[in-house]
């Protein structure tokens, strides 16, 4: 019989990044200066982000970039993530099909998202950067990059949204012990915060509004740039390391994915999972099925507009083409399935929108069934986030069940819950309810988006 877990050595960690845009015919939609509605300059860029980054996020052509030793070290404290066969996930569901898992969690910051935090804070320190700022929802990309951040030796100013930093408490602890100083947004400390606070006081916040505050922290302070976890080009180019890895892997023991499903919010963990298996759809040499799976209470991709939108809520950062509810959109604070965005990173838009994938919506309550019955058999708890992805996942395999196909599925199981367990709570209290926007609801929140820019 098979093994569990495949294994990779240190000296298979990847040594370069791969960047799909390489391989993309249509390439993303770029960035535009909403003052200038012209694409973004690097210079323009390079006031709020980092150079080499900057040259990363532009470049939709270099199909491959080295992996600075800095950062290959740095990742072997906890990579190779494990490539894991779900064989009691398998017998649960009774199916035929066979899935694997490919799991991010095995970090203090439990998610993938310390893959791109390494990268960011390291450029950040070869510039002579004194320090980062950035935002944080639920914390898991606060904790990656305080981890990083300290390991680098950078100073790492968070903005948390309000709700989360009043419901998580633990996750800040763990941030603040990393040395980073943490801010809930909306806050008093920035222009842009207390214009929010002054329009809807009492707001628990939101996603874009802490990243509206934490660009204004950095542009207001000498040698801090911001970083980003999620959405843009160059978080998804760190984030293929996940890819890389799961390709080789299943080289190693002779399988070929047929199926590979993720959740996305922002779409780093999904677009990284996909990178090299998409990269092979695009040239033609393999054909894989892409399945996106987000919560049927954030729809970007499910019920989205394909435009240029805010990035964020004070309309201070660029405009991205994407799938987007409007940059007004804030979701249910009933929902604690994390997963939040009103937007999408523009890699995974523009592949949506040319078909190369399939979306999915799930409700909250059905996804903590799936993360329950994922939890029973393979021993992880799960991220409320990746049951979006195991919800997804369990529903293909009984698919297969019904009929009869061996197809062979790749899960990106992007984090551990253990920090989430407030939600479990409501989940196994029986408290936790399901929100769906109505299509009124949507109608207010695209009133959000800009005017187009034109021919771009
Ligand atoms: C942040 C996060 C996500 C969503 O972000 P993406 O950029 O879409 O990957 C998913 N899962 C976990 C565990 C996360 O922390």
């Amino acid at each position: 019989m098979e093994n569990y877990r495949i294994y990779l050595t240190e000296e298979e960690i990847p040594t370069h990044y791969y960047n799909l845009r390489a391989d993309m015919k249509v390439k993303p939609a770029p960035l535009v200066n909403p003052g200038t509605l012209k694409p973004m300059t690097a210079e323009e860029l390079e006031g709020v982000f980092c150079k080499e980054l900057v040259q990363q996020e532009l470049d939709d052509d270099t199909r491959y970039f080295e992996i600075p030793e800095g950062i290959r070290d740095y990742y072997k404290i906890y990579r190779p993530s494990p490539l894991v066969r779900a064989f009691n996930l398998e017998k649960a569901l009774g199916t035929p099909a066979k899935i694997y898992f490919k799991f991010e969690g095995n970090n203090t910051s439990g998610s993938h998202k310390l893959n791109s935090a390494a990268a960011q804070a390291y450029y950040a320190k070869q510039q002579g950067l004194k320090g980062i700022t950035t935002e944080t929802g639920a914390g898991q990309w606060g904790t990656a990059l305080s981890m990083a951040a300290a390991h680098f030796g950078l100073d790492c100013i968070v903005y948390m949204v309000k709700g989360s930093y009043e419901q998580k408490p633990f996750r800040r602890e763990v941030m603040r012990t990393y040395g980073a100083s943490v801010t809930p947004s909306p806050s008093d400390t920035t222009q842009i915060g207390r214009k929010i606070l002054e329009q809807f006081p009492g707001t628990t916040g939101s996603l874009g509004c802490a990243i509206s505050e934490a660009v204004e922290a950095a542009v207001t302070r000498e040698g801090y740039r911001y970083v980003l976890g999620s959405v843009l080009n160059q978080v998804l180019l760190h984030q293929s390391v996940i890819g890389l890895e799961a390709h080789k892997a299943f080289e190693k023991i002779g399988v070929k994915p047929d199926i590979i499903v993720g959740c996305t919010g922002g779409g780093s963990n999904l677009g990284g999972l996909i990178a090299p298996f998409m990269g092979e759809k695009l040239r033609g040499e393999a054909d894989y099925r892409f399945v996106a799976v987000e919560p049927a209470s954030c729809p970007s991709l499910t019920r989205g507009k394909y435009m240029y939108d805010f990035c964020d809520t004070g309309n201070v950062c660029p405009l991205a083409k994407m799938y987007t509810l409007g940059n007004g959109f804030i979701p249910s604070p009933i929902h604690a399935g994390g997963l939040r965005f009103h937007g999408m990173s523009t890699i995974i838009s523009e592949l949506y929108h040319q078909g190369m994938m399939e979306a999915r919506a799930y409700e909250q309550t059905e996804v903590f069934q799936a993360a329950e019955i994922f939890a029973k058999a393979e021993g992880i708890l799960p991220a409320p986030e990746s049951g979006h992805a195991i919800k997804g996942a369990i529903d293909i395999a009984l698919e297969c069940k019904e009929s009869g196909e061996e197809k062979v599925i790749l899960l990106g199981l992007s984090g551990t819950g253990y920090f989430d367990l407030m939600a479990y709570q409501q989940y196994n209290d029986g408290t936790m309810t399901d929100y769906i926007p109505s299509d009124e609801d949507l109608v207010k929140a695209f009133a959000f988006i800009p005017p187009q820019p034109e021919d771009l």
